[in-house]
């Protein structure tokens, strides 16, 4: 007889899955809506998630026998902490596993802004050839700003440095030595703004980080910045960026994550100058596969009483 039940509801790679079944009976419920969900949680020990399901206060009611709620992925957005923490529920998540992804993407978008590759494209899919129009600049001597020096500011800095740009970092909880020894030049705040010519965004969305690219940040920085986050919706005040690209301020940005997601088709969205991505930071088939190989060993500790690695509450 299995030891335990396991509920996945967004999905999980076949190599993670099987791990789980070979140790446990699993239910593979892809796409469960949120009231099938509340109806059938109770029969299970442990719920492996991905960003779509939201486990709510009223899961952790409904789920009396949960014991463990596992994010194959990095952030907990999505899991109410304070509830899992009331019903002593272990939380764990796979936080190392998408790093590399997000940071190729990120390297991508830095080069598709300053090429303005997607818009060069869409003209060439209408018939157009418009060479002389598409003068972009070169990240090679340009200083990048990376906000928020952790696992993902880390691996940007160092394939912008291959790139030849300057790289300056703000992060207050790192200090000045482990930035310096993570490759970057820790600088304050209104030195990145003022300096960088590209600015991208590596912090997690809080209390104290939400709307730190507004009207007042915006205006300390060069004129013609180029804005990248793929870090979280939210960080950036999106009417305030909208005004920026208006105004020639920010002469461009591009965005892996939207205050609201999906977002729609917003002013923001549908500017010339932005370059737009649907969250797909994480979406390479490289990090989904270390996320669940990952979060199902996490998973199994947790149920199984062990050490455990990435434990979030
Ligand atoms: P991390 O915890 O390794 O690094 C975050 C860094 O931000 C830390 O070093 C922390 O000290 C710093 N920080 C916190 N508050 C700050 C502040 N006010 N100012 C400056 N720095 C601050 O996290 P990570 O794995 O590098 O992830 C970074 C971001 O990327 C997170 O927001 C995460 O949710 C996001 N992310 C996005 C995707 C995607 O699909 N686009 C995928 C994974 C992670």
């Amino acid at each position: 007889m299995s030891e335990f039940k396991i509920l996945i509801t967004d999905g999980l790679g076949e190599g993670g899955q099987s791990i789980l079944r070979a140790a446990s009976h699993v239910d593979d419920k892809a796409g469960l809506s949120a009231s099938d969900l509340l109806k059938c949680v109770a029969d299970y020990d442990a719920l492996v998630v991905r960003g779509r399901t939201k486990v709510t206060g009223e899961v952790f009611d409904a789920g009396k026998k949960l014991k463990v709620i596992g994010r194959a992925g990095v952030g907990v957005d999505n899991i109410d902490l304070e509830a899992a923490k009331k019903h002593a529920v272990i939380v764990v998540n796979a936080p190392v596993s998408t790093t590399l992804a997000v940071a190729e993407l990120v390297i991508g978008l830095l080069l598709a802004a300053a090429r303005e590759v997607p818009r060069a494209d869409a003209a060439m899919k209408k018939g157009q050839w418009l060479k002389k129009d598409f003068e972009g600049v070169e990240l090679s001597g340009k200083t990048l700003g990376i906000i928020g020096f952790g696992r993902i500011g880390m691996e940007v800095g160092k394939r912008a440095a291959a790139f030849g740009m300057n790289v300056i970092t703000y992060d207050p909880f790192v200090s000045e030595a482990d930035i310096k020894a993570r490759g970057g030049e820790p600088v304050s705040i209104q030195d990145l703004y003022e300096w960088s010519d590209f600015i991208s965004l590596h912090l997690p969305l809080n209390v104290h980080t939400r709307d730190l690219i507004s009207q007042m940040s915006l205006s300390q920085m060069k004129d013609g910045v180029r804005i990248v986050s793929a870090a979280r919706g939210g960080i950036i005040d999106e009417s305030a960026l909208l005004a920026a690209l208006n105004s020639g301020k920010v002469a461009s940005a591009a965005l892996d994550v939207f205050a609201t997601e999906p977002p729609g088709s917003t002013g923001l969205v549908n500017h010339p100058k932005v370059i737009t991505t649907p969250h797909i930071g994480a979406q390479t088939v490289e990090a989904q596969t270390r996320a669940a190989d990952d979060i199902v060993h996490e998973v199994l500790a947790a149920l199984r009483g062990e050490p455990l690695r990435w434990r979030v509450n």
